[in-house]
């Protein structure tokens, strides 16, 4: 097993991987800008160093100074969490090349999966059913006659694409130039690659994800799935897991054939395999290839430390358990937390001058949040994790209410007050939601 991991990651998700290293006995190396110097991930590491100034490309995407204090501390492997370098296949060689362990799955498998025309080719390879779409687009001509054999309306995705940007939706022929000269714009602008795609727009879909576990061996289980579907600009604000959409038949069915085609992936690590859930159908849409934001909640269901069994199977571990040992308990949800105002979503960085944590039976908190720390205003706004567990989702969402009265984060705004007002919706209380729900309920709250 690793003796000392570089966590090159900040926040919430540093604290989490600390945690995770420490219960096994593995020394932690924290790297931080000079923004986060007070940082909790700092002060709890073994070691931290400042590894550059606080804009993130001069610091926590700082791939030689990252490097450099990964040599100098003696570090056996890098967790890069989610976000940053999480996903980036040249830092994981980089990496590799210096003898240490990428805790992640392979520099081909995050390449593949990084650009989402090929991953859909895999998918579709692997027996997963895909949206409707296109190759890569080179003219209007071109694209026009792709929309029309998927039929309108379609929507413009970067190949390079993630974070929910540089999407554009057409709904007719006419909108097709310059629909596709914005996305390539945006795509060139925001991913440093202009290549663009067609998919089917579906227009009352569930964003439901499966999560996958895979090791060095051959051995491939599945945790069940999560559903995302409560979005806004594409991002997700609030999760859950089983989902209320669908019933034991479908999820097995679900499971199965996400299970198999990582099998013939040869894929390693963990992987969240994402689709897009229609009127009884699923279709891929994309594979992350990193731990995500929200993996507490399978985590609470199935009582399995994810992170833990990264590190293992990075450390060449077995899995040690098959499908049929892991059971499904409960129900569980996780609120994101952001540092921004509940109408305006405008960035609210500043001092926390109190502040106070939810507790009691299936309460978790995950944030490195404390009073007296001063939210910076480099980086994502995300502050904090509440993750609820219950024995049934009505007992888990009695006790999400309670949670969210009592935390108390005072001197900055967040959108603690949005998570309130949703939570007694009936729509949400019924789980009769789909991706657009969350913006029609907050232009209906305007
Ligand atoms: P990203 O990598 O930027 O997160 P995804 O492909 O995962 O992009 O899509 C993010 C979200 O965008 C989805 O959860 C969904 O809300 C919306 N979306 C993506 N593709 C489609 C589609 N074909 N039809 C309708 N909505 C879509």
């Amino acid at each position: 097993m690793f003796e000392k991991i570089l966590i090159a990651n900040r926040g919430e998700i540093a604290l989490r991987i600390h945690r995770a290293c420490r219960e096994m006995g593995i020394r932690t190396v924290a790297v931080h800008s000079t923004a986060d110097a007070d940082a909790m991930h700092v002060r709890l590491a073994d070691e931290a160093v400042c590894i550059g100034p606080p804009s993130a490309a001069e610091s926590y995407l700082n791939v030689p100074a990252i490097i450099s204090a990964a040599e100098i501390t003696n570090t056996d492997a890098i967790h890069p969490g989610y976000g940053f370098l999480s996903e980036n296949a040249k830092f994981s060689s980089i990496v590799a090349e210096h003898g240490i362990t990428f805790i992640g799955p392979t520099p081909d498998h995050i390449r593949l999966m990084g650009d989402k025309i090929r991953a859909r080719a895999e998918a579709e390879a692997q027996g997963l059913p895909v949206v409707p779409g296109s190759p890569g687009l080179r003219d209007p001509a071109q694209a026009r006659k792709h929309a029309e054999r998927i039929g309108y309306p379609v929507i413009i995705k970067a190949s390079a694409g993630g974070g929910g940007r540089g999407m554009q939706v057409v709904r007719s022929a006419m909108e097709m130039p310059n629909a596709l000269a914005t996305a390539r714009r945006e795509a060139k602008a925001a991913f440093g690659n202009d290549e663009v795609y067609l998919e089917k727009y579906l227009t009352t879909p569930r964003h439901i994800e499966v999560q996958v576990l895979a090791d060095s061996h051959g051995n491939v289980v599945h945790l069940g799935e999560r559903d995302c579907s409560l979005q806004r600009r594409h991002q997700k604000i609030l999760e859950e897991t089983p989902s209320p959409a669908l019933n034991d038949k479908q999820r097995v069915k679900l499971g199965d054939l996400v299970t198999a085609a990582i099998k013939g992936m040869g894929y390693l690590g963990v992987g969240t395999v994402e689709f897009l859930y229609d009127d009884g159908e699923f279709y891929f849409i994309e594979m992350n290839t990193r731990l995500q934001v929200e993996h507490p909640i399978t985590e609470m269901i199935t009582g399995i430390d994810l992170v833990r069994e990264q590190i293992r199977v990075a450390a060449g571990h077995e899995l040690g358990r098959t499908q049929a040992d892991i059971e499904f308990q409960g129900h569980a949800i996780e609120c994101r937390i952001n540092a921004e105002d509940p109408q305006t979503f405008l960035p609210s960085p500043g001092r926390v001058t109190d502040y106070h944590t939810p507790g009691g039976l299936g309460v978790r908190v995950d944030s490195a949040l404390y009073s007296g720390y001063v939210v910076p205003p480099y980086y994502d706004s995300l502050i904090a994790k509440l993750i609820v567990h219950g024995t049934t989702r009505n007992e888990c969402l009695m006790r999400l209410r309670r949670a969210l009265e009592e935390y108390v984060i005072d001197g900055i705004t967040t959108t603690i007050p949005l998570h309130q007002k949703l939570v007694e919706n009936t729509d949400f209380v019924n789980g009769a939601y789909n991706i657009h729900w969350l913006e029609e309920f907050l232009s209906a709250a305007q």
